[in-house]
């Protein structure tokens, strides 16, 4: 269980997040909406540590982490091996093989027998509609086979939660589609993902629970059937611009 209280986090005099609570649950897929600069991306970055914020506490499983003091690099090594976080950029490396860019980090961080990872490695390319391509480089790829490769390597490294920030933004319609259906499958495995989209489809179609943001701060935090049912005018208004 990943769990925030009372977070901040302010760039200059902007406050990106204000006072967040929040509780990512386990085996389950959480979708984060809201309008541009309503803060998703920090509060996302926050999650690997990839952002800092100025205070609140930080709970993994029970360590509870006091964001306003020192964090040791051990505890944020171990959090950020739990929480993979995809790239809209797919991020992969340019000179290693797709089978490669998947193994190393198990290979260097888990210290998995290369062959093993190799053989998950294939398994993992298969999963996510890539059996044919284990030996290509990522510039060999479509942008939306190598978003794909990006996921197959953040399932490699089998972590609790996958951090996902607006995958598909990069790629056309065609080829996003099958991004989402590698989600989307991959969410029917009750994987904890959490998501940011602006793809109010997919939302509807992956998301357990939704999480909406704006201006800082989270507006609704709860089931997906309610979000997409609500009776608040803010919430409708939306939906309606997004759809
Ligand atoms: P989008 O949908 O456009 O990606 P977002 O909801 O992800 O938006 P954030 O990127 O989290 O929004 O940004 C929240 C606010 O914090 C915005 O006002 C943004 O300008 C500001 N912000 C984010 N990162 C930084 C930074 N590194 N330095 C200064 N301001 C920042
Ligand atoms: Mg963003």
């Amino acid at each position: 269980m990943l769990k925030l209280t009372n977070i901040n986090k302010t760039f200059g005099q902007h406050q990106a997040l204000k006072n967040i609570n929040i509780t990512f649950n386990e085996h389950e897929t959480t979708v984060i909406l809201g309008p541009s600069g309503s803060g998703k991306s920090t509060l996302l970055r926050s999650l690997n540590f990839l952002e800092r914020p100025e205070s609140g506490t930080y709970d993994f499983d029970g360590t509870v982490l006091d964001l306003s003091k020192h964090v040791s690099e051990k505890d944020i090594f171990r959090i950020r091996r739990e929480t993979e976080m995809v790239f809209q950029n797919y991020n992969l490396f340019p000179h290693l093989t797709i089978t490669k860019n998947i193994t190393e980090g198990p290979v260097q961080v888990l210290k998995q027998p290369k062959a093993s990872a190799t053989e998950n490695a294939h398994a993992l390319l298969a999963k996510v509609g890539l059996a044919g391509h284990e030996n290509k480089y990522p510039s060999q790829l479509s942008g939306g086979q190598a978003q794909r490769v990006a996921i197959a390597r953040s399932l490699a490294m089998n972590p609790k939660y996958i951090l996902l920030d607006e995958p598909t933004s990069a790629l056309d319609p065609e080829l996003e589609l099958e991004v989402l259906k590698v989600l989307v499958t991959i969410a029917k495995e009750k994987r904890s993902m959490i998501i940011v989209t602006h793809n109010m489809a997919f939302a509807q179609k992956i998301a357990d629970k939704i999480v909406f943001v704006e201006n800082g701060e989270i507006l609704f935090d709860g089931p997906k059937e309610t979000f997409f049912h609500s009776d608040n005018q803010r919430i409708n208004d939306f939906i309606s611009a997004m759809t």
